[in-house]
């Protein structure tokens, strides 16, 4: 359902989805300018506007990145936009590389940032792990996801029960991410 709310003098758009498994509310903005709010069972839409007023900066800033740096079907990437990206994506996964891996200590080879149109991440027999540039846009929680999914399959190279159960281990809510993913687009390998 959606639904507006005013931010700052902004009338912001927003959509509520209900979700009798999550534990807590979710804002998750995505590149295409998509406002999702997640509401636990229990919680009303009142409670959602207070909540989101209180991180109304956090939105208006990720909505605005979202339209000036929109990576959307009609964005033109350009060489400094990317390599911009690539840097933030860079860093970004080094860092939770290093602190998902505290808990699986598992061993990879090389980690590369790149321009992949259809997939978010991979993992290769030679044990490199592959990351999209455009990670960098994305929601913690979803960045998240797709890194510890990569961890993963150094361990598990298939999309087994034992796989999922290692990604659980740090993701417990991995399948409700999943499903905000897949409104990104993209894959994973
Ligand atoms: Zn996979």
């Amino acid at each position: 359902m959606k639904r507006k709310i005013t931010l700052h003098n902004r009338i912001v758009t927003y959509l509520i989805r209900r979700s009798r498994k999550a534990k807590r509310m979710r804002l998750a903005v995505y590149c295409d300018g998509n406002f999702v709010v997640t509401l636990p069972k229990g919680l009303n839409e009142t409670t959602a506007e207070k909540y989101i007023i209180g991180k109304s900066k956090w939105v208006l800033s990720k909505l605005d990145f979202f339209k000036n740096a929109s990576l959307s079907k009609t964005f033109k990437l350009t060489s400094k936009a990317y390599i911009q990206h690539k840097e933030i994506a860079l860093q970004i996964t080094s860092v939770r590389i290093e602190h998902f891996n505290k808990i699986y200590r598992y061993k990879f080879n090389k980690l590369a940032i790149k321009n992949q149109r259809t997939r978010w991440g991979s993992c290769s027999k030679k044990k490199n792990l592959n990351f999209n540039f455009k990670i960098a846009l994305l929601p913690t929680e979803l960045q998240d996801y797709i890194i510890v999914h990569e961890l993963c399959h150094l361990k598990e190279f298939n999309h087994s029960s034992k796989f999922w159960n290692l990604v659980s281990r740090t993701i417990p809510n991995y399948r409700e991410i999943i499903n905000d993913l897949k409104l990104e687009g993209l894959n994973l390998l």
